[in-house]
């Protein structure tokens, strides 16, 4: 064979394997553009994105778990494909999910009438909570979450605090054997460590001295675990920063992000302290509202109005403030997140009382409240790129409200429904105003459990739920 023959052999066999690797480089990339083809599209709604561009929106993509697109109707409805579901919202609001940086809706549901664990998350879903931090996690409850996370039951996101002591006990070193942010599935994940500085403004007792608390967190600092010291009184709260900033030692706590619990007595030159240091205050929109004026138990708080839950004053500081509602304690009838918005912004509590004025000068506006349990929580936990706003890449974790909290009165918020709540692109509560879930646009009101896509909600099958099926928009 000649040499000119063979290299021309060698040529074409050149062309046809770069042909073919060519070939396979366009299916993968056509297999990609298929697969961003929206599962979902939510549209003609009052997207409040709470990013700065676009603020607000009227529609959404989503394809598996998250958002996808975000923009007018009319771009987003232009990506139509043909398994998309199409949802008209009829102009209701859509926010993302909401969460709760400070809770034990889990750990101390024996203090509420709700006592089993998919009752607890039926209770977050209904009230509009799509995270929550829980900040007493030990080896009981951890093994409970989990149990319920491998059922797929786990249906919202869940950041577990693991308690290094409770008043005076110290429990050494079981945290040890769990990573910083180790994520058990995408809804559970270790958040970080919890101690206890002080009791309550009831009970003003240190259970630390600076060198027993700094070791401690020492310790958890040089492991990689976020701190959460619980601190309620002023002087407490100083020994908490004097531990804080020996152990930063000069370093930014944007890294770390240690928390302070509660801070119910605060001193202006804390305040400055906290935001220099880049502290994350986190503090309890559901207290020191009205109904506390009422229980006239608490003198001291009164003597010292102008120290006490310094809501405003912090978030105004720049500091970065979180915000929860440390359910169930102390306002136990107080679960859903328009109330507790209500509360933040009004400072009246459930029995409609008039606030002090020392409640109200420290009164939220409704931006910065809706701030502290979304994409200011997100932060909370290092999860700012996947969580606590709506724009593409991140979680299609979605609360849809009957009204815009931005644009009603502040007293008109304790009156909003949660009408859905989506986590990861999964609709796992509706209430029975959701028409627009609807073909027909009637209210039906599906089982909780048929919403949610694990394989046991497909077992129970009456009339009933049938008819919910047929009805939807949404084929589950
Ligand atoms: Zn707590």
């Amino acid at each position: 064979m000649s040499t000119v023959r063979s290299r021309m052999w060698i040529v074409i066999a050149l062309i046809i394997l770069i042909g073919s690797i060519g070939f396979v480089f366009l299916r993968i990339s056509l297999d990609s553009l298929v697969t961003q083809e929206p599962d979902m599209i939510l549209y003609n709604a009052k997207v409040i994105t709470m990013e700065s561009s676009p603020a607000q929106a009227e529609a959404i993509a989503i394809h598996n778990d998250s958002i996808i697109a975000v923009g007018s109707d009319s771009e987003i409805l232009a990506m139509q494909g043909a398994n998309t579901t199409l949802i008209d919202m009829g102009g209701k609001t859509i926010l993302p999910g909401f969460i709760d940086s400070h809770t034990h809706d889990f750990g101390d549901r024996a203090l509420t009438s709700i006592d089993n664990m998919n009752e607890v998350v039926n209770h977050l879903l209904e009230s509009g909570w799509t995270s929550v931090s829980e900040l007493f996690v030990d080896q009981d409850r951890l093994d409970e979450l989990r149990a319920l996370d491998q059922e797929n039951a786990l249906r919202v996101h869940v950041n577990a605090y693991l308690p290094l002591s409770w008043q005076f006990d110290r429990f050494g070193d079981w945290y040890k054997a769990y990573q910083p942010g180790q994520e058990f599935s995408s809804k559970l994940r270790i958040g970080g460590v919890k101690l206890f500085m002080d009791g309550s403004y009831v009970r003003p007792i240190h259970y630390f001295n600076f060198s027993e608390l700094k070791s401690l967190v020492q310790e958890a600092h040089d492991l990689g675990f976020q701190v959460a010291i619980h601190s309620v009184l002023d002087n407490s709260t100083d020994v908490v920063l004097d531990v804080y900033e020996s152990v930063l030692n000069a370093e930014s706590n944007s890294i770390f992000r240690h928390r302070i619990e509660h801070l119910i007595y605060l001193r202006d030159d804390q305040i400055d302290r906290i935001r220099n240091l880049e502290i994350l205050p986190s503090f309890q929109l559901t207290w020191f509202t009205s109904d506390w004026k009422q229980a006239g138990s608490f003198p001291l708080l009164e003597q010292n109005s102008n120290l006490v839950a310094r809501w405003r004053d912090v978030v105004e500081s720049g500091a970065p403030a979180i915000g929860s509602s440390d359910y169930p304690w102390n306002q136990l009838d107080i679960r859903s997140v328009p109330k507790i918005l209500s509360m933040a912004v009004t400072r009246i509590g459930i029995n409609n009382l008039t606030p002090t004025d020392w409640m109200l000068n420290q009164k939220l506006t409704i931006e910065q409240a809706l701030r502290l349990l979304t994409i200011d929580a997100a932060y909370g936990t290092f999860q700012e790129d996947i969580k606590g706003s709506i724009t593409v890449g991140k979680l299609a974790d979605l609360v849809v409200l009957s009204k815009n909290p931005v644009s009603i009165p502040a007293n008109e918020l304790v009156n909003l429904d949660v009408l859905m709540t989506m986590v990861e692109g999964v609709i796992e509560y509706e209430s029975p105003d959701a028409t627009f879930l609807y073909a027909n646009g009637e209210s039906y009101h599906c089982e909780k459990n048929i919403l949610s896509y694990s394989e046991s909600s497909f077992n129970v099958i009456d009339e009933e739920i049938l008819n919910c099926i047929s009805a939807r928009k949404i084929v589950v």
